[in-house]
């Protein structure tokens, strides 16, 4: 019989790996809560529609990543493919607007894209987004990318580029659009068929395009930057003149257009020299139409997505954490011992201390082998249990100790002393 193996594209996250979103996942509650963000979990699939109007159809999840099917009461609907139109749903429905004031919102989990799977680009991966609800104030801008910076910092990246642009408005859009068209049409037969296709549906997306040759023509095309109403303009010079306050280093990168529609003004990726072509980590920017797409009252708001698979790729790669050690190995041998381990084990948790309990039954020495991850074996033998106290081996320092097993709770604080 052939074993079964996880589905193209999906992939499990086993240790050591898991070491690092643990840790991530940790470094992400405390920057976010630290900076009052609030995290919001909506549900893993939702209707069709919702993604449809809140992405938008001319973009490529919407066009041909996202896992759509009709489940048996006849809906559509679509694996989630990104965070924003749920949580911007959520603030609809929710009326978080109602509560006045600014909305700052985290998420964290898994997404999923029907794409061509390769290193850093999978069909399940996971984002830690934010979504700040409520303000236009330049400062939100600058706020939500010192916090993504802050974040990829805290686990150890260095060596990171924010690339910044502004996309205007969309009446800034209206004339660029056209530009864009006229510019492309001579190059029609060189683009690659999709960029054919985005020339009448959605040209800015051109700009976005993978394909070499298309690239090349892409550089020499007008740039959005000169098509910016002085309020995008002002809004744009102050989000950089914040960022160079806040010593974070940015390049203006005119070609930057995110991938979804309902973006305004400032859009960002963070990118990483050591990603290769799936350069960016995070990717956000500001999307004032969204809420109202969604049938809220007008809010603005910025936000961001940062790719995890990528993320603990980099983290691998500066290697920041091995593994997680635990604080005592607990090992027995003889069936007293062995009756007692388990409680004894317990007793440990209790008291705050992480502990794992060999269940082997194997001699002694093996059972040694497999403690070398702890700081601490503790040694339960028949003739220990005989004399009521178990061995404490420090294997840092290899200093052995006896503890009466009445005693325990008395000797956990000078046990702590030596962690
Ligand atoms: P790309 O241009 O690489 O396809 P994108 O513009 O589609 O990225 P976003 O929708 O902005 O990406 O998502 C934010 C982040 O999520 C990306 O910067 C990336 O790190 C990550 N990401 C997106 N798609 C995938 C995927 N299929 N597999 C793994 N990570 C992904
Ligand atoms: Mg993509």
């Amino acid at each position: 019989m052939s074993s079964l193996q996880v589905t193209r594209g999906t992939r499990d996250i086993i240790a050591p790996e898991i070491y690092y979103w643990q840790q991530l996942e940790a470094t992400a509650r405390q920057i976010l809560s630290q900076a009052a963000y609030t995290e919001i979990r909506t549900p893993i699939f939702e209707s069709t529609e919702l993604f449809a109007r809140g992405i938008g159809e001319a973009t490529d999840i919407v066009g041909k990543e996202m896992y759509t099917f009709t489940d048996r009461g006849d809906r559509s609907l679509t694996l989630r493919p990104e965070g924003t139109a749920g949580a911007a749903r959520s603030f609809v429905e929710n009326k978080l607007f109602a509560q006045g004031g600014v909305q700052r919102l985290w998420y964290m989990g898994a997404m999923f894209r029907y794409e061509r799977p390769q290193a850093g680009r999978q069909r399940q991966f996971h984002q830690l987004g934010v979504e700040v609800l409520g303000s236009a104030d330049p400062r939100a801008d600058a706020e939500a990318i010192a916090i993504a910076s802050d974040f990829l910092q805290a686990v150890g990246l260095k060596d990171l580029v924010v690339d910044l642009n502004s996309v205007g408005s969309a009446e800034d859009r209206v004339s660029y659009r056209q530009a864009l068209v006229d510019y492309f049409t001579p190059f029609i037969a060189e683009l690659d068929t999709d960029s054919r296709d985005r020339l009448t549906r959605n040209p800015l997306r051109i700009l976005d395009s993978k394909d070499k040759r298309t690239q090349e023509i892409s550089q020499e095309a007008p740039s959005i930057l000169d098509y910016l109403s002085p309020e995008s303009q002002q809004h744009f010079e102050k989000v950089q003149a914040l960022l160079t306050d806040l010593n974070i280093a940015y390049r203006i990168n005119p070609r930057l257009v995110r991938g979804l529609d309902y973006y305004t003004r400032t859009a960002f990726e963070i990118q990483s020299n050591l990603l290769g072509a799936q350069s960016a980590v995070c990717g956000g920017g500001r999307y004032d139409r969204l809420i109202a797409e969604l049938g809220g009252a007008d809010t603005p708001a910025v936000g961001w997505a940062i790719g995890l698979e990528r993320l603990v790729i980099l983290m691998q790669q500066v290697a920041i954490q091995k593994r997680s050690q635990v604080d005592f190995y607990i090992v027995s041998r003889g069936e007293k011992a062995e009756a007692k381990s388990l409680s004894i084990a317990q007793i440990f948790r209790k008291a705050g201390f992480s502990a794992e309990l060999d269940l082997s039954g194997a001699k002694f020495d093996k059972q040694f082998k497999r403690a070398s991850n702890a700081k601490a074996a503790v040694v339960i033998g028949d003739s220990e249990i005989e004399s009521g106290q178990i061995q404490i081996k420090w294997l840092g320092t290899g200093e052995q100790e006896a503890i009466a097993i009445a005693d325990l709770s008395d000797s956990f604080e000078a046990l702590r002393q030596k962690l």
